[in-house]
């Protein structure tokens, strides 16, 4: 068997600007495991940076390299690999890199599609769009034009100072459409009042407003305002969703498969959030190709209920590194049918945007 790292630089068409900076490629891991005869490929969501959280690409790398990979020598069921690597504290993004890659795998050897391999399926997926910072005009203009192009909910992302602006700015834009915003942590409990404000913009969720790995301040912050509240960064694992219910932090979820190291947590946390009447929808890094088809796979899953972060790789990507990008169609997307994934791996394309390749089995 062959297990190998790329590491990859892929251009983004225009730079996506978060509470915590602006980005102008995606710094991509995608990793590819070759064994009898199939080819499996995964994404690990980390980036350059320990910005989104404490993981980064080269403490996944090191991870994965150093105490991970060494139970992937028998190609092990997902659930087999997650118990092996119990012993490795965190590090959800890394061992959610090969626990995916696991699922292609599998996915692959039944022949069966991946979004059909996971269980009770739509058979779609419900898009919705995430837009990043710019100027009030180009905020206005890019927010009509995802109304135009079908999308089924636009999300903006909002900073401290700047919420009120921003989100009176879009309503203006867009009427009544359903809006969200994402603060990615910036606020504390402190600006209760200037979140208070956004109360009246009918927003149909704030996401993640206070601390990464807080649970009970956004509780306290669910009890002042009518805003409901999603938390994204906060929640790795099915534990986290069910103290977030118990303390009643909030009533949507946002799920990324590789935060909550993989598929096996993320299907629990959108069993668990459904039973339990909370909404959830599917998020992402700024995937690649590789990536974005095991985001549309999983929010495709009957326990998905509203419209995710799951753009067409043509938002992000001029080229991407797949020759089969998806394409939306009245605001959905259906799952590639194919084995595992379904992406057909654009070999040129991927070669000219890899830095170095590492082989790690
Ligand atoms: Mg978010």
């Amino acid at each position: 068997m062959e297990l190998i790292a790329h590491r990859v630089s892929l251009p983004l068409k225009t730079p996506f600007v978060t509470s915590f900076g602006a980005q102008d490629h995606r710094a991509a891991l995608v990793f590819e495991l070759i064994h009898n005869g199939i080819t499996a490929f995964s994404e690990a969501v980390t980036d350059e940076g320990p910005f989104y959280s404490y993981e980064d690409n080269n403490t996944a790398f090191h991870i994965i390299e150093a105490y991970l990979t060494e139970q992937m020598k028998d190609v092990p069921k997902p659930v087999e690999f997650l118990n092996r690597v119990k012993f490795v504290k965190g590090h959800l993004m890394a061992k959610a890199a090969l626990e995916m890659l696991l699922w292609d795998y599998h996915a692959k050897v039944e022949g069966t599609p991946l979004y059909r391999y996971i269980g009770k399926t739509n058979g779609k997926a419900q898009i919705g769009i995430s837009i990043g910072m710019a100027d009030p005009d180009e905020m206005r203009k890019q927010t009509s034009k995802a109304v135009e192009l079908g999308y089924k909910r636009i999300k903006v992302k909002i900073k401290k100072g700047k919420e009120e602006e921003i989100v009176g700015n879009v309503r203006s834009a867009i009427g009544d459409f359903p809006l969200s915003v994402d603060a990615n942590t910036d606020f504390t409990l402190e600006d209760t009042e200037a979140l208070m404000a956004l109360d009246k913009y009918g927003l149909v969720y704030m996401e993640q407003p206070l601390d990464h790995d807080d649970i009970i301040d956004h509780a306290e912050l669910a009890r002042r305002i009518r805003t409901p509240i999603c938390l994204d960064e906060s929640i790795v694992s099915r534990d986290r969703v069910r103290k977030a219910i118990e303390a009643k932090a909030c009533t949507v979820i946002n799920i990324k498969p590789g935060r909550v190291s993989g598929f096996t947590e993320s299907l629990a946390i959108a069993k668990l959030a459904r039973d339990h009447g909370l909404h959830t929808w599917v998020g992402g890094m700024l995937e690649t190709g590789v990536g974005r088809a095991f985001n549309i796979a999983l929010a495709s899953s009957a326990y998905i209920d509203s419209p995710g972060d799951t753009s067409p790789n043509e938002k992000y990507f001029e080229k991407d590194i797949v020759k089969n990008p998806f394409i939306m169609e009245d605001g959905f997307i259906t799952p590639m049918d194919g084995p595992g994934i379904g992406v057909e791996i654009d070999r040129d394309r991927l070669k000219k945007v890899t830095l170095d390749r590492v082989r790690l089995l």
